[in-house]
């Protein structure tokens, strides 16, 4: 598929102008999920941009598919209720034997199939993926696996999910980082037969979940690529999600910079607009030059990735200062909406949550791979 960036702009601005403030205002107060906003997307083939178009994707590149995440933020949206599913695929896409591309991939292109969880973190564990307990024991087969995983998002909107589990004992490895898979987990056969799924009430509406494995059974068909190299795998992965989140908070930072723009230059005090003072106007423009230059960051980590080059730096440092950017303009953003800012009505709070909930990950890109 074909498609300028401004085009895409375009067509994802009008699919965002369905969906007003009201919309997202609504699902936040409900502790929901924005069903029908992400069946759009998935309808109009948007959340299947890096599926290429043999799989029945539109095969664009990361550029473009960062472009469609930052435009809905940008447009007061939340990206994070789904990207997963425009990333997660990839280690299927990268790694999958054919015959597990041709039956997951087109039918998660339209959507049927939600690949938006990925379960990594461990309790005990935490950033030190490396030291994760939970075991896949080959029998026979099938992988009998036992242990638990946190923080687990998107499970309740996911019928399938990636997991890494622990194949070889960390004791009897060369390298820790070796010993470890990937498997693709079929929720609806899961869920109830060895996985147990408990909701964790957090400070965002957002959808995560601690799971219980108890003898889970999982078939050796659903092991993607070769045992034992599951850890390279999800860094793989984990560049693409960078970047898109990277990308989102952008997006969030033009919104919280454009909203409070306007507000500056219509909110009088002292008998002039508030932004008329350097106190208020030079913050908002430091807050705008540092989303800029984090854009450059993130165009960087999209050519190399794009280009089939390393990324893993320049992913990691779009993400870092996109959050640290876009924390700054929300800060800005409700600062200068004065007591305005913690009132529901104008919407700066619920976008807050946006930048709250990329800047708290923020702490896995920079831990995991020792970069920057
Ligand atoms: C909203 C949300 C969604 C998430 N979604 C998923 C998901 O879908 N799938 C998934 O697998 N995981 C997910 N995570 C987990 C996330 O990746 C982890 O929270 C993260 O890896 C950190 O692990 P931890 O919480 O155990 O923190 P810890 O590892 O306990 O770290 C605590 C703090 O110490 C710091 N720290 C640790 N070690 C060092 C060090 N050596 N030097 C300096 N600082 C250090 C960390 O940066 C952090 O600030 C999610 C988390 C959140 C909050």
């Amino acid at each position: 598929m074909k498609i300028s960036h401004q085009e895409l702009r375009d067509a994802i601005r009008a699919l965002c102008s369905e969906f007003p403030p009201e919309y997202f205002r609504k699902v936040d107060e409900e502790r929901g999920y924005p069903d029908a906003f992400v069946d759009k997307l998935t309808r109009e083939g948007w959340m299947a941009a890096l599926i290429p178009e043999e799989f029945g994707g539109s095969g664009l590149g990361l550029a473009e598919a960062s472009v469609i995440m930052e435009e809905i933020n940008r447009a007061g949206g939340n990206a994070g209720a789904c990207h997963g599913q425009m990333y997660n695929m990839g280690t299927l896409l990268r790694h999958g034997s054919p015959e597990q591309k041709r039956a997951y991939l087109p039918r998660i292109a339209t959507g049927e199939l939600r690949l938006q969880s990925m379960g990594v973190t461990e309790p005990t564990a935490g950033t030190n993926t490396t030291r994760i307990k939970t075991f896949a024991e080959r029998k026979g087969d099938r992988y009998v696996v036992n242990g638990q995983k946190v923080w687990i998002s998107r499970v309740q909107h996911s019928e399938l999910m990636i997991l890494l589990a622990r194949t070889t004992p960390l004791g009897e490895v060369t390298k820790r980082s070796r010993g470890m898979s990937i498997f693709l987990v079929d929720l609806r056969e899961a869920i109830g037969n060895g996985l147990e799924v408990k909701p964790i009430s957090n400070m965002v509406n957002h959808e995560t979940n601690e799971l219980f494995f108890d003898n889970l059974e999982i078939p050796v068909e659903n092991l993607i690529g070769e045992e034992g190299m599951g850890f390279r795998y999800i860094l793989d992965g984990l560049n693409a999600e960078r970047t898109l989140i990277a990308a989102e908070c952008i997006g969030d930072g033009h919104w919280f910079i454009d909203k409070v723009t306007a507000y500056a230059a219509e909110r009088q005090v002292f008998g002039r607009p508030i932004g008329q003072n350097q106190g208020v106007a030079f913050p908002i423009a430091e807050a705008k030059i540092e989303i800029e230059a984090a854009d450059l960051m993130r165009w960087q980590a999209c050519q190399l990735f794009d280009a089939g080059e390393p990324c893993g730096t320049e992913a990691n440092m779009a993400k870092y200062l996109a959050a640290k950017a876009s924390w700054e303009a929300a800060n800005c953003c409700l600062q200068f909406h004065g007591g305005f800012g913690f009132a529901t009505e104008y919407d700066v709070e619920l976008q807050f949550h946006a930048g709250l909930r990329s800047t708290v990950q923020t702490s896995r890109s920079r831990s995991r791979t020792g970069s920057p």
